[in-house]
C-alpha cells in the first residue's frame, strides 16, 4: 500500500463519518450512536491495518477462512482495548468454536441450534459471555439467510435461557435495490421487532441495530441502526 492509496483510504473514510454524521443530524441523533463496521472482506491485511491506524475501532469479515488467514498479519486488531472484531458472515455449528477464537462479536445467529452451540462452545472456552446478534430475514426472501420474522419471538424466548450469551440487538441485511429508499420499510421493521425489548426496564435488552451497507445505510441510520456493515464505500478507487 503506497502513500497515495493511503490518502484515498483516508478520504473515503472521511466522507462515510460524514455521511454517517449527516443522517444522523437529520433525524436528530447523536453520531457518537453509530458504530461503524469496516467490512474488510474485499482487501488485505495491510488495509486492515490502515483502517486502524486511521482510527477504524470495528472490524467485520464474513467469511472465517479469510479471517484465519488475514487477522494474524494485523497487529492492530489484537488490541482488545481498541479494536473489536465482528463476524458478520452466515455461520455453521461446526465453525463456532474457531469463530469465537477470533472474534468479539457474531452478528448472524439465525437459529437456536446455532445459538446453544455458541453457548455450550462458550462455557467450554471459559469465556465470560458472547456479543451476538439475531439474524432476521425481514425481506422474507428465499436467497437471504436470517431467522424468519415469525419466529422471532419463540426464538427469543428459548434464546433467554442460554447464559453464555449477551444478546446484543437484531440484524439485517437488506436485498440488493438500486434505490435504498425502497429498503426503509425492511429496517423499520427490524426495529419495530426489536422495540418492545428496547426500553432498560426490559428483562433482556435488545438495544443495538446492525443493519445498512455501502448502498443504504444513511436510510438505515434514519431509522435507527446502531451498527452500518460498510465495505465498498470504504475501498472505492484504491
Ligand atoms: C459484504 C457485507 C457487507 C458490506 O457490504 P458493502 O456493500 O461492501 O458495504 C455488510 N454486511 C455483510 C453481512 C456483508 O457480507
Amino acid at each position: 500500500m503506497d502513500g497515495a492509496q493511503r490518502e484515498i483510504l483516508a478520504g473515503n473514510l472521511k466522507r462515510v463519518r460524514e455521511r454517517i454524521a449527516a443522517a444522523c443530524l437529520r433525524v436528530k441523533r447523536d453520531p457518537r450512536e453509530v458504530t461503524l463496521v469496516a467490512v474488510t472482506k474485499s482487501v488485505g491485511p495491510e488495509v486492515m491495518q490502515a483502517l486502524i491506524e486511521l482510527g477504524v475501532t470495528d472490524i467485520g469479515e464474513n467469511r472465517l477462512q479469510a479471517a484465519k488467514e488475514k487477522f494474524p498479519q494485523v497487529p492492530g486488531l489484537w488490541d482488545r482495548t481498541r479494536v473489536k472484531r465482528h463476524f458478520i458472515g452466515h455461520l455453521q455449528t461446526n465453525k463456532v468454536k474457531s469463530v469465537l477464537e477470533l472474534f468479539d462479536v457474531i452478528h448472524s445467529v439465525d437459529s437456536l441450534k446455532l445459538a446453544e452451540e455458541i453457548d455450550r462452545r462458550a462455557r467450554q472456552l471459559e469465556l465470560p459471555t458472547v456479543a451476538a446478534f439475531i439474524e432476521v430475514n425481514v425481506s422474507g426472501e428465499e436467497s437471504k439467510q436470517g431467522l424468519p420474522a415469525a419466529e422471532f419471538r419463540a426464538f427469543f424466548m428459548q434464546a433467554l435461557r442460554l447464559t453464555h450469551l449477551e444478546w446484543q440487538g437484531l440484524m439485517t441485511m437488506a436485498p440488493l435495490a438500486e434505490e435504498a429508499e425502497s429498503v426503509r420499510p425492511l429496517f423499520r421493521r427490524l426495529r419495530e421487532m426489536a422495540s418492545p425489548f428496547s426500553g432498560d426496564e426490559a428483562l433482556l435488552r435488545l438495544a443495538s441495530l446492525s443493519m445498512g451497507m455501502s448502498n443504504d445505510f444513511e436510510v438505515a441510520i434514519e431509522e435507527g441502526a446502531t451498527h452500518v456493515r460498510i465495505g465498498t464505500a470504504l475501498f472505492e478507487g484504491m
